[in-house]
């Protein structure tokens, strides 16, 4: 077969699982191509050849043993450098954890090895995945495949990128903001953020704890709920993990057939979307009508209020999270310090980078006493409005659809405005605000070959519903076949 690395991961499981494929020639692949793309893709902030052929081997003993465990069972996931994996470096692409291993596996981890999966790579991001083009990264940018010149999105790109690439078969990201739908949109593969506390946070270093989600990225959206089955459940780890039966996400697929009632939100077609990602999408919308669902129009009317309320809840808790990088516990320590407070203020000078301290600056400023009940407070009703109006259009309809990115992946250092930046984030943001799940599928492409990513957003723990949508749409389209000519 040609191009095992571009394979899904379904298929890659029926093949390990009939012998005609051991773990060790599936790893070496994937690395082969890891080193001939990685020059130019740079998706890895660090990989660990060794240690993911040794763990393949183990899985080949395992099968061979008759104790497989299932479907990732020698499968090579790739990890977001935020993500802890025990003896591992976790850098979170920032000066600060430059020098840093893991001591223990985060929980998602330790469930992705228990399900037999090679935990391979340390995917680049944004720092502290604070960004939406992996530009913010202490390492280096990372390159959009389909166009070299161009952003693979973030903050989860290197997540993103080195999937397209073929240098892994499913990868695992993060999402406060938009960090997994959008940079699955820009790249061409599927992305899911879980409802918030279907996926446990422990082992994932925190930026805004109650925004933040892991979730799955998959060549196609049956390789999303596996890797999703595999991660999510209860953990008594995370204060704010939810007990909640796990359906079976793959099985599902082919149960769920629709018909869906489906909205489409009117804030989400405005000013700011591009005309070749505006049609893509509406052609998404026609093939469900065509299909039978019944598709309305719905308004959320706070959405003009997601960015703004986001980047103050997501700021103060990132200033709460982010101090306890002091150069005294763990992370980098100023070697020109003389005296205490000095330690403290320029190991984070020096250990963090200007949008990681813009936004700590920001946070701070809007908890700070007297300027509190004006901002975060208020920030945190508005989000009370903004989940309601969500929850509001689920009385009548099951799932959303929008764009996921107003625009398709721009040419690095194009946006370098803060704000142009946060822009991005306009249609992916109200989601985690209100803790929904959603999911990009790969939609079409521009004329210039840049894929575009349709975004379905559903009910709290409805990931089944928004999968099996998303299932129907893919199988009758061609999109997630084409690969990047690298
Ligand atoms: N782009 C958004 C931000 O910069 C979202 C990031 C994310 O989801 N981690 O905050």
């Amino acid at each position: 077969m040609s191009e095992l690395f571009y394979q899904p991961l379904a298929t890659l499981a029926a093949l390990l699982a009939s012998g005609k494929l051991s773990a060790v020639e599936l790893m070496q692949a994937v690395l082969a191509r890891t080193q001939a793309v990685e020059p130019r893709v740079r998706a890895f902030n660090s990989y660990d050849t060794a240690d993911a052929l040794a763990q393949a081997a183990a899985s080949d003993a395992r099968r061979a043993a008759g104790q497989a465990r299932g479907p990732l069972d020698g499968i090579p996931v790739g990890l977001k450098d935020i993500i802890a994996v025990a003896g591992q470096p976790l850098t979170a692409s920032s000066k600060m954890l430059a020098n840093y291993v893991s001591p223990y596996d985060a929980t998602v981890t330790r469930k992705l090895k228990d399900a037999g999966a090679v935990v391979w790579g340390r995917l680049n991001m944004d720092e502290f995945a604070m960004g939406s083009s992996t530009e913010n990264s202490a390492s280096h940018p990372t390159a959009n495949p389909w166009d070299l010149a161009r952003v693979p999105g973030g903050s989860s790109g290197g997540s993103a990128a080195a999937l397209a690439a073929g240098a892994a078969i499913a990868t695992l990201g993060s999402d406060t903001g938009g960090s997994i739908r959008q940079p699955a949109a820009l790249c061409g593969v599927v992305g899911l953020k879980p409802t918030y506390g279907l996926v446990s946070r422990y082992g994932l270093a925190a930026f805004a704890s109650s925004l933040d989600q892991i979730g799955p990225f998959g060549r196609t959206v049956e390789d999303t709920a596996l890797v999703l089955q595999a991660i999510a459940g209860h953990d008594p780890l995370d204060s704010t993990s939810f007990k909640t039966d796990l359906p079976d996400y793959r099985g599902e697929l082919a149960q769920r057939r629709g018909p869906w009632k489906l909205g489409i939100p009117k804030e989400y077609f405005g000013e700011g979307l591009d005309p070749e990602v505006g049609a893509a999408v509406e052609a998404a919308v026609k093939f469900y009508r065509d299909r039978g669902c019944e598709v309305k129009e719905v308004s959320l009317p706070h959405t003009r209020y997601c960015l703004d309320t986001y980047y103050i809840i997501a700021t103060a808790e990132a200033s709460s999270n982010l101090a306890r990088y002091d150069g005294v516990r763990y992370g980098h320590r100023s070697k020109a310090a003389t005296d205490a407070i000095d330690l403290y203020s320029l190991s984070r000078a020096e250990g963090f980078g200007p949008e990681v301290k813009r936004r700590i600056i920001l946070g701070t400023y809007v908890l700070s006493s007297g300027y509190y009940d004006a901002y975060y407070l208020r920030a945190q009703k508005v989000r009370t409005l903004i989940r309601q109006d969500f929850l509001h259009a689920f009385r009548e309809i099951d799932a959303l659809l929008t764009p996921t990115s107003p625009v398709p992946a721009f040419k690095l250092g194009e946006k370098s405005d803060p704000l142009a930046l946060y822009l991005c984030d306009i249609y992916t943001i109200g989601v985690n605000l209100a803790g929904l799940p959603a999911l990009s599928v790969p939609c079409g492409f521009t004329t210039g070959g840049l894929p575009i990513g349709l975004q379905l957003i559903g009910q709290p723990f409805q990931e089944a519903s928004l999968l099996a949508a998303a299932h129907a749409y893919e199988q009758a389209h061609e999109w997630t076949t084409r690969h990047p000519a690298l």
